[in-house]
């Protein structure tokens, strides 16, 4: 995939940035010249060549705990002096029924999921109030628009992504702070994903499935790609979209539209 993008001498952070949709994405804004700072709570050693070839620094960081978002937000402006660009994209999948969730799985995807986007906006807006503006982008998910059966929480979580996407951009344009998010359908290559096909009871049968519930993917016979979520979360982020604020962009090959037609 080209990349199309310029970010020259842009700051960015990109939290779970060190796997799938997230590295996908500091490498498009590294590649575009931002210098880009990855949050998460693992260290992938595969990451280690790209990420030192294009600057790309990467920081423990559980967005869940205030004081370690805080630290990570506050590396960046005292190193650079501002923030341009947040991508709130750390999250965790929860396949169960309410009735078999605990309180445990429900805190950590919410936390994960929620908490980690408003600790993500609120230290990062604190910062952009001061310079002038800035962009923050948010991984919600197609989840975030249409409830899903299979996973009630996870719904739950990123359907509130999107309405803490709508209220903040509401807030924020008087401070030309953007803030919109992406809705994808199912990604391949991701560790989410991984995870869900390790736990099936037969892969390529899921595989087809989350192909086929989704028209575009169906009609190229392939699921979404990181990069292709990467690059609508850089089109978000990057001054193309300066009058785009408050949107929830759907990169799911149609799956979220409505009821496809009976028998396809
Ligand atoms: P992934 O597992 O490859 O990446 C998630 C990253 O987040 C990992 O590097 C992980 O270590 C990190 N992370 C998890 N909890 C964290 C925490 N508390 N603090 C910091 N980092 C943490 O999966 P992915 O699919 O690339 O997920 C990225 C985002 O995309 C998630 O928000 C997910 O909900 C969303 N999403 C994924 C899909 C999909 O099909 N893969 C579809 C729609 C939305």
């Amino acid at each position: 995939m080209t990349n199309q993008y310029h970010f020259d001498g842009q700051t960015a952070i990109v939290t779970g940035g060190c796997n799938g949709i997230g590295r996908a994405t500091a490498i498009m804004l590294a590649e575009a010249g931002a210098h880009v700072f990855v949050g998460d709570m693992k260290h992938l050693e595969e990451n280690k060549e790209t990420f030192s070839r294009l600057g790309i620094v990467e920081v423990m960081c559980d967005v869940r705990q205030e004081s370690q978002v805080q630290a990570l937000i506050e590396q960046v402006v005292d190193q650079y002096g501002r923030i341009n660009i947040l991508v709130n994209n750390a999250g965790i999948g929860l396949v169960k029924q309410i009735h078999q969730v605990t309180e445990a799985e429900w805190d950590a995807c919410i936390d994960t999921n929620l908490k980690g986007t408003f600790l993500g906006c609120k230290h990062a807006i604190k910062y952009m109030l001061t310079t002038g503006g800035g962009s923050i982008v948010n991984t919600a998910s197609n989840a975030g628009l249409l409830p899903r059966a299979h996973d009630p929480v996870y719904s739950i979580s990123k359907h509130a992504v999107v309405a803490l996407t709508e209220s903040l951009g509401l807030c924020h344009g008087k401070d030309n702070i953007r803030i919109n998010c992406v809705c994808p359908g199912p990604v391949s290559e991701t560790g989410m994903m991984n995870d869900d096909l390790d736990n099936a009871a037969d892969p390529d049968v899921l595989t087809q499935s989350m192909i086929g519930a989704s028209p575009i993917a169906a009609a190229n016979k392939r699921m979404i790609r990181p990069e292709e979520v990467a690059s609508a979360i850089c089109y978000l982020a990057s001054k193309d979209a300066l009058m785009v604020s408050g949107s929830a962009l759907r990169i799911d090959g149609g799956k979220s539209l409505g009821v496809l037609p009976q028998g396809k």
